[in-house]
């Protein structure tokens, strides 16, 4: 637990070096304590480059896109539509007006239960979610339910956390469900699905696939042409990226027949007073005055993560987060919410006897150390582990194996104390 921070890693990512490029990670808190940031799965930092670039933007050539003819505007717009192209390229889309921009990855998934949802699916047909999920891929597939009257059935996860493909294939089988909608990497567990095996099992029956990657994003490489998904979602400000951001991709095909859900200006192609005609991807899918600033940012984030390298920092967060997972495990009274540390990425989420989870987390603060408590937008995953709260750690490629050592240390000196 003691080697020097820099040997430990066996993945060769120079991860203190990236670290120097977020200046909010040398902040000093609670009474002096430096402060460790495992509260990655909320929300990421953002480094210089990001903030610059999106400075640079309301300092020099900000303006609303696509409307004017000035010199601004053509430059916010040719920045904006740059942007695009650059996040098609990070998930390879075959086409860049397959990503459409939204505020996030809740907004990306209400736009397709709405618009491909209302569209698709009817009283009696199924939509098959994971128990896993977070909230924001449960509730707008209720709200579906509410005005369709179709079903939605859970996957359960087995003893392990995680969910066999047997079983996922005996779901499809029986439920012959309309849309599969599943989460890449759960926010709570850590544990990851297999997006690919998955998605090509639910296309044998016919079934459309929309991929959660709000924690698969910032953390591995996504090939959405190799993944085969039909829909995936995911947000900036967890991709080192603003907040307000997000990216909605679909395949042009499935985009192009959906209708479009906001409406109002810049989504069309003409409007009288009896109706209006819709432009074509991706506008249709863009009402009003979108995330500029925010879509110029998370295309300077993307960059950044790709010049560290999504394969690197995947494999030095499983490494962080294994360490963590083993740490925590060893200490008196701990149950790790999750899978066995090699089948999970960076997050460690755990309950203590004796201690609350927000009894944890506050005290937690106090050693400098920022993590979540609570349900973490998964209550029917907690409730359906006799959990009503947890504490959880979340580690990306700039947190240092001091960090997770600190955390170790102090939840053992923490569980001691309220023993
Ligand atoms: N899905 C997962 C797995 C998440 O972890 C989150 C956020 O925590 C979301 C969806 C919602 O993301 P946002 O709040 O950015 O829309």
């Amino acid at each position: 637990m003691n080697m020097p921070i820099e040997t430990q890693s066996q993945t060769g990512l120079d991860f203190l070096k990236y670290r120097a490029d977020f200046p909010i990670l040398d902040r000093i808190v609670a009474d002096e304590k430096p402060l460790a940031f495992l509260d990655n799965a909320a929300s990421s930092q953002r480094p210089q480059a990001v903030i610059d670039v999106m400075s640079d933007c309301y300092q020099r050539y900000y303006a609303n896109v696509h409307r004017g003819i000035h010199t601004l505007s053509e430059e916010s717009t040719d920045r904006y539509e740059q942007a695009r192209r650059g996040v098609a390229s990070f998930i390879n889309a075959a086409e860049s007006h397959e990503v459409i921009f939204t505020a996030g990855t809740t907004a990306a998934i209400n736009t397709v239960a709405r618009s491909w949802g209302d569209a698709n699916v009817k009283a009696g047909d199924t939509i098959l979610l994971t128990i896993a999920e977070h909230h924001a891929n449960i509730v707008p597939w209720h709200q579906l339910a509410e005005r369709t009257g179709c079903k939605i059935e859970f996957l359960p996860l087995d003893e392990n956390y995680t969910i066999s493909d047997e079983v996922v294939a005996d779901h499809l089988q029986r439920l012959r469900p309309k849309m599969f909608a599943f989460t890449a990497a759960s926010n709570t567990l850590g544990v990851e699905f297999p997006v690919q095996r998955w998605t090509s099992m639910a296309h044998e029956y016919g079934c459309r696939v929309l991929v959660d990657a709000a924690q698969a994003a910032p953390h591995q490489t996504l090939d959405v042409q190799t993944l085969d998904v039909d829909f995936l979602a995911f947000s900036g400000h967890k991709t080192c990226g603003p907040t307000g951001i997000g990216v909605l991709y679909g395949k042009s095909e499935l985009l192009d027949a959906m209708p479009p859900f906001l409406s109002g200006g810049g989504m069309i192609n003409e409007v009288t007073t009896s109706g209006f005609t819709c432009a074509a991807l991706p506008d249709k899918f863009e009402a009003g005055t979108p995330p500029i600033v925010e879509a110029i940012g998370l295309h300077a984030a993307t960059e950044y993560l790709t010049s560290v390298g999504l394969d690197a920092i995947h494999a030095y967060e499983k490494e962080l987060g294994s360490y963590a997972d083993r740490g925590l495990r060893q200490i008196d009274g701990v149950r790790i919410i999750g899978p066995e540390p090699d089948l999970k990425a960076g997050i460690v989420s755990f309950v203590i006897k004796g201690v609350h989870a927000h009894d944890m987390s506050q005290t937690l603060d106090a050693y400098g150390i920022a993590v979540r408590a609570g349900h973490h937008c998964t209550m029917p995953l907690h409730k359906s582990l006799g959990l009503s709260a947890s504490t959880r750690a979340s580690f990306y490629f700039y947190n240092t194996f001091e960090e997770a050592d600190r955390l170790i240390a102090a939840v053992a000196e923490i569980r001691k104390r309220f023993a």
